[in-house]
């Protein structure tokens, strides 16, 4: 860990600063380095919780005198972990900003803190869920509609999402008696923690509903149906907004993430968006030429091939491959001719053969002409 820096140097103050000059230098940080106004911005942020820390010893006169005695080392190692003694910074937050950012805390300090700091305001958002489906590679051509079993949080529909069973509704937490902080004395320090009886919030439901328990929510299966865009690429994840658990006590629902999985297909491959196909002819079909019937993923089409078309050979069918994932247009099918040898003949075609091997002309096999003229 990077040693610590000086708090009067992280909020640019003397060290005999009133409390005043105090708060004014970390309200003028506080509003330059917000995540808010900087948006994305890592090293704003970090900024940010340094002051945030300095701010909140030096605004407390007994960890301000713990911090001018022995300075970082007076919090123990590691130094002072504020993380643990949130509630009165974020009373002095709202108290100098008011409502200014009211998602401050869910915002650097994650959904933990969110529940914890702002429960008392603001409602919690549900879970995201995530799930997969598998589709084969022609639904994705043509885009398709899927249900999928999910099983996510609703409103308990006994308490209606209360979490009451009667109309005491909720009551002062008897263990912090509403503080929401139980205060643990530690040597000479006073330690707070969140309440673990009623998570900070300083209340708890009177009359648990015995249907949810008192959380207000339940659990129930549902059938949700998941339209897929013809073209989806293998891995993408759909967002369904507000179709995730409900949040407890009628928060917000969160969002259901469905992220879609292309099975291999027996013949085609995909590459972006053309589909390659390998398809077998037979020795005459490659000889004489002609038309052959070639699948694709919307059904079967006729093609063209010359007389004398070798083995591998590529032909291109434009715009029968996926739609492209920019919306203009779509990709083509790539089709590789692979010539097959019969396994056996009938005896007709042993004739056949054998009169047209004592006719042919070794001209007419270039390749096998000039290997027997090099090199043997
Ligand atoms: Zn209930
Ligand atoms: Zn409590």
């Amino acid at each position: 860990m990077a040693e610590k820096r000086d708090y009067y140097e992280i909020l640019g103050v003397s060290r005999d600063a009133s409390i005043d000059e105090i708060k004014k230098a970390y309200r003028e940080l506080a509003l330059k380095y917000h995540p808010d106004r900087n948006p994305g911005n890592k090293e704003a942020e970090e900024k940010f919780k340094e002051i945030t820390e300095a701010y909140e010893v030096l605004s407390d006169p007994e960890k301000r005198k713990i911090y001018d005695t022995y300075g970082h080392a007076g919090f123990g190692p590691g130094g002072y972990d504020w993380t643990q003694d949130f509630s009165r910074v974020r009373m002095d937050f709202s108290d100098i900003f008011g409502d200014l950012f009211s998602d401050f805390f869910s915002d650097i300090f994650g959904s933990d803190f969110s529940t914890r700091a702002t429960t008392r305001k603001r409602k919690i958002r549900g879970s995201d869920l995530e799930y997969r489906i598998h589709i084969t590679l022609r639904e994705a051509a043509t885009g398709t509609e899927k249900y999928v079993n999910i099983s996510r949080y609703d409103k308990c529909n006994v308490c209606n999402g209360t979490g009451s069973k009667s109309k005491r509704g909720k009551t002062t937490c008897p263990t912090c008696h509403g503080t929401g902080q139980v205060v643990q004395q530690r040597g000479f320090f006073t330690i707070a923690q969140t309440c673990p009886k009623c998570r900070g919030e300083g209340e708890v439901i009177a009359d648990p509903c015995t249907n949810c328990r008192g959380t207000g929510r339940v659990r129930n299966m549902h059938k949700i149906l998941v339209k897929i865009p013809p073209g989806i690429e293998s891995g993408t994840s759909l967002r369904l907004k507000g179709e995730g658990d409900i949040g407890p006590y009628g928060g917000e629902r969160g969002d259901l993430y469905i992220t879609v999985f292309i099975e291999k297909d027996e013949i085609f491959e995909r590459r972006n968006s053309d589909i390659i196909c390998e398809v077998p002819i037979t020795i005459t079909e490659a000889i004489l030429g002609g038309e052959i019937e070639v699948p694709t993923l919307t059904g079967k089409v006729k093609m063209r091939i010359p007389p004398g078309t070798q083995n591998g050979t590529l032909f291109r069918l434009k715009n029968l491959g996926l739609p492209k994932m920019n919306g203009y247009g779509k990709g083509d099918q790539i089709v590789k001719v692979k010539v097959i040898m019969p396994k056996k003949l009938s005896r007709q075609e042993k004739v056949l053969y054998q009169q047209l091997k004592e006719t042919e002309k070794l001209e007419n096999y270039p390749e096998v002409k000039n290997f027997r003229e090099k090199y043997l």
